[in-house]
């Protein structure tokens, strides 16, 4: 049986024989953005000015530079755990995108371990040499030993081009490459993305790894699984986020959510879709060259473009690509 599905451009510029999913609704307000719900309050006295500040110091510059912006919005800063004594807490801080059309992709997200040290806490954010001693050196109760590892993975100054990562989906399926190899904010380099739907929409982590959620809003979020190889994925745009606990170590092909239109940190969406990244603690991994389910992606000369082969086959965008699963 031929199949009739037709691919959605998903997050890309283009639309495909003008293909937008009637029904299917934004429900997000723009102007409620300031407003965004940590999962955890925090109640560690100056924690949130002091992530919100040392974000803007180390981060600010690298993102407007990403995004090729003059100016940042302030940044979502969210808490996952703390301690007792309040001396040491572990969470995420997040640069919402701009939203409408022209801000394809997800928000600058970065997990940070912070440390009290009397008035002054000292912040440091994922990926960094201060962020690996901070997790060495936090207790228990802010990072059990199972993230630890993880987190520490990224360490490694090298990545296997073959990721050891499944496409998020089930393996065996097909889905539609929406929009080839494209930066996290849609057009910058490096192109670190990949905008994929179909099947029955359901996505699937590509590999064991634990699980943590920036920006949650309206049932949606910014999901990040952070693998054991030192490799993290990002899954922005989804409805239906399954409730597991920040930091819960969850097995490959465990269902992330469903795909959707949600901009929980701005952005935008023409269809339903999941803009799914690679990155390497807080850096953007290029696709390019890398295997992922079988596939390995080829950048093309603009975002979007591009390709995936698998033993002889290539297939651009917008063209279906089976789930060969991890290790292929
Ligand atoms: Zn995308």
């Amino acid at each position: 049986m031929k199949k009739t599905v037709r691919a959605i451009a998903a997050c890309t510029a283009i639309v495909l024989g003008g293909v937008l999913l009637a029904g299917v609704t934004d429900n997000d307000d723009p102007a409620a953005d300031v407003e965004l719900s940590a999962s955890t309050p925090i109640d560690e006295p100056g924690l949130a000015a002091a992530v919100k500040s040392s974000s803007v110091d180390k981060l600010g510059q690298e993102t407007r530079n990403a995004y090729a912006v003059a100016q940042l919005p302030d940044p979502v800063v969210e808490k996952i755990r703390g301690e007792k004594g309040k001396n040491w807490a572990f969470g995420s801080s997040t640069f919402p995108l701009a939203t409408g059309e022209g801000n394809e992709g997800a928000p600058a997200s970065a997990l940070y371990v912070a440390k009290r040290n009397g008035k002054d806490w000292q912040v440091e954010y994922e990926g960094t040499d201060g962020f690996f001693a901070l997790v060495e050196q936090a207790p228990e109760a802010v990072l059990p030993a199972e993230e630890k590892q993880n987190l520490l993975a990224a360490k490694a100054n090298t990545y296997a081009t073959k990721t050891g990562l499944a496409l998020p989906w089930k393996v065996g399926d097909s889905w539609f490459m929406g929009g080839g190899p494209h930066g996290d904010d849609g057009r910058s380099k490096p192109f670190n993305s990949i905008d994929f739907n179909g099947g029955d929409g359901t996505v699937l982590a590509p590999a064991d790894g634990t699980v943590y959620r920036s920006c949650v809003k309206n049932g949606s979020a910014l999901v990040k699984l952070v693998h054991a190889n030192g490799f993290s994925t990002t899954y922005y745009h989804m409805t239906g986020l399954i409730k597991s606990k920040a930091g819960t170590k969850i097995k490959a092909g465990t269902k992330l959510g469903k795909i959707g239109t949600q901009l929980p940190c701005g952005g935008f969406a023409s269809g339903p879709h999941v803009h799914f990244s690679l990155l390497k603690g807080k850096n953007k991994v290029p696709v390019n060259g890398m295997t992922i389910g079988g596939w390995t992606f080829k950048e093309g000369a603009q975002s979007y473009q591009g390709s995936a082969s698998h033993a002889g086959q290539t297939v651009g965008t917008g063209r279906p690509m089976k789930n060969f699963g991890a290790g292929k």
